[in-house]
């Protein structure tokens, strides 16, 4: 077996202590939790059935989306955004970034593209040879392109991105629900062992911890649900917020914000029954969003091709796809926009002899 083969398997066995870790935590939590404050303190005490119907909802709402945040796999480009076999070829063989460039371009003018790199280039990843679409990022942990990549999450082990940011969120929510409850219902008996009011058992250390470990999760939880809640409400992947997508315009971190409502409901969509489950209802197959821009910019909303004379028809796509050709746009609204958008920038970007190459080099 090859040494980095060997190296690789190890990382992969490692990354998992982090989710051993936190669900030996959930296991003790509902130990003692159940049996040893439940059973064993409150035995004599009127038995705490509403403790215990609340405890289990949170408990099976909290195991269900963290299992789903683990176990989505991150959605990846199809294979639209994949050079064809020959072009993939002459990209390869082609040293000149310019000439590179424009093989891109001309692939990506059937393709629904609103950013570009810092450079205004196409956004292309040479490990996984595909064209980035719009929000789609590559994760060196998981090396892939993951589409609407938020982060990769250590504690679920998972890259958080388009399929499974739903899942997350959720995780979030019914963790802190979790941990509060717990911590709430337990404070009086967190007292009660410093007045030495409870039986003098290994129960009252299990209360001290129990405590202990809800009310620090809870911070520490509190500020990372508060930060992605204002994210959805921004239309924002956390990607983003550190460093704001290119578009056409320029770079503008509010690129993709289309108002509060519209914000949350393309993360959790748009039945409001189905917003507490984590089921899969956020909006959108990942590969296409719509901007904000599209009204902003002008060309754009109209879709003008404005060819520059330097190059022959032959080069330039004459036009990009309609909807019908293209089904990547037949359910999208925006599609004629963002296809008319990328013929402009196609046809500038073409026409201009000094492109400057620079691809994203992203964790
Ligand atoms: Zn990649
Ligand atoms: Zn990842």
């Amino acid at each position: 077996m090859a040494p980095t083969h060997v190296l690789r398997c190890c990382q992969r066995g490692l990354s998992w202590i982090p989710v051993i870790f936190i669900a030996l935590v959930v296991c003790w939590s509902y130990y003692a939790y159940v049996v040893e404050l439940c059973i064993f303190i409150l035995y004599f005490a009127p038995f705490p059935v509403v403790y215990l119907i609340f405890f289990h909802v949170s408990f099976v709402m909290f195991v269900w989306s963290y299992w789903k945040t683990i176990f989505t796999k991150p959605a990846n480009p199809s294979k639209e955004f994949c050079l064809a076999k020959a072009e993939k070829e002459r990209y390869e063989k082609e040293e000149r970034p310019e000439t590179q460039q424009e093989i891109l371009w001309r692939a990506a003018s059937s393709l629904p593209l609103y950013t570009r790199t810092g450079a205004g280039a196409i956004r292309y990843c040479d490990r996984c040879q595909v064209i980035k679409p719009d929000r789609c990022h590559h994760c060196s942990a998981c090396d892939m392109c993951v589409l609407k990549m938020d982060h990769h999450c250590p504690w679920v082990n998972n890259c958080v991105g388009f399929s499974n940011y739903k899942y997350f969120i959720l995780f979030l929510a019914y963790s802190l629900v979790y941990c509060l409850f717990i911590a709430a219902t337990v404070l009086q008996y967190f007292i009660k062992f410093w007045t030495n009011e409870l039986p003098d058992t290994h129960a009252k250390f299990h209360v001290l911890f129990l405590f202990f470990v809800a009310a620090m999760f809870c911070i520490s939880i509190l500020s990372l649900f508060s930060y992605h809640l204002w994210l959805v409400g921004k239309n924002r992947s956390t990607i983003e917020a550190f460093r704001a997508p290119i578009f056409r315009t320029g770079s503008d971190k509010n690129g993709f914000s289309l108002g509060f409502r519209k914000n949350v409901a393309q993360v959790f969509g748009d039945q409001k029954k189905y917003w507490p489950l984590p089921l899969f209802t956020s909006q959108g197959d990942g590969l296409i969003f719509p901007t904000r821009l599209v009204s902003a910019d002008p060309e754009q909303a109209t879709g003008t091709l404005h060819p520059e004379p330097t190059k022959s028809a032959a080069e330039v796509p004459a036009s990009p796809l309609s909807e019908s050709q293209n089904h990547l746009l037949s359910n999208d609204q925006h599609g004629n926009h963002a296809v008319g958008h990328l013929a402009n920038d196609t046809l500038n970007s073409v026409g201009t002899d000094s492109i400057t190459i620079s691809l994203e080099s992203e964790s």
